[in-house]
């Protein structure tokens, strides 16, 4: 069994250590022996549809956010949209998670169209949302550190990623924390998240791996380490306002 993993703008939308996220899910994989391959895509650059099982699309900067939605209103943009319906698996932090919605409308200047593949709409809000964040998932605690200012609204085609139980997630007012629409999810966790919610890395890996092999039942590792992290984090959070 192998897997194939394609970092979505890796010098425009890696901010806050989102690039660990990609390690973690190649670990994860390795240590159950399966092969993985990487590769990246960014602008000028190809985006092959049938290639990869899973993307990762970091955060990043506004500008950076710009000329990533004007490559992905272009050819890119239609390769990852069919990447997507052909069952690919996305994780997409902040403004990566932003820029799969219908559109982001910055501070300043005009709104950048998304891919539309979420049913989210985000607009920058006054406040800027910093610090830990806590959810609840189906009995699993989602756990990271937030940093944005857009303000994400979930249309009735996204389901919410997790609840809210500390910190302000998607918009600061309905609970809401990410979305999740197939075989796609968006997050504000940024950290990198995936390293201390080894449930999520898991989950991400199922649904990779399904594309091309089928389901399949991950053996069970040792996350002695990573519990603690989460642990580590999930204190932290509740230890501060
Ligand atoms: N520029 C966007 C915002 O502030 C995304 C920032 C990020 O990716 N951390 O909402």
């Amino acid at each position: 069994m192998d897997l194939r993993i394609t970092h979505l703008y890796p010098d425009l939308m890696s901010i806050y250590g989102d690039r660990g996220n990609v390690r973690t899910l190649e670990r994860r994989a390795a240590w159950r022996d399966i092969a993985v391959e990487v590769r990246s895509c960014t602008v000028g650059q190809t985006l092959e549809p049938d290639w990869a099982d899973l993307y990762f699309f970091g955060g990043g900067q506004d500008q950076g956010q710009d000329l990533v939605g004007q490559d992905l209103a272009g050819a890119n943009g239609g390769a990852l949209r069919l990447a997507i319906t052909g069952g690919a698996a996305v994780l997409a932090v902040c403004g990566g998670y932003q820029l799969l919605g219908h559109h982001y409308v910055p501070g300043t200047g005009p709104a950048i169209p998304g891919l539309g593949v979420l049913d989210v709409t985000t607009r920058v809000e006054k406040e800027r949302f910093v610090g830990n964040l806590l959810a609840e998932r189906d009995g699993e605690t989602l756990v990271g550190f937030e940093n944005h200012s857009g303000l994400t609204y979930l249309g009735a085609s996204a389901a919410p990623l997790a609840r809210v139980t500390r910190g302000r997630g998607n918009n600061g007012k309905d609970r809401t924390e990410g979305a999740v629409q197939g075989a796609v999810i968006g997050t504000y966790c940024h950290g990198s998240v995936l390293p201390k919610n080894p449930w999520l890395a898991d989950l991400l890996l199922a649904w990779a791996l399904a594309r091309r092999h089928g389901a399949v039942e991950l053996t069970r590792l040792d996350d002695r380490e990573e519990s603690a992290a989460h642990d580590a984090a999930i204190r932290a959070a509740r230890s501060r306002r």
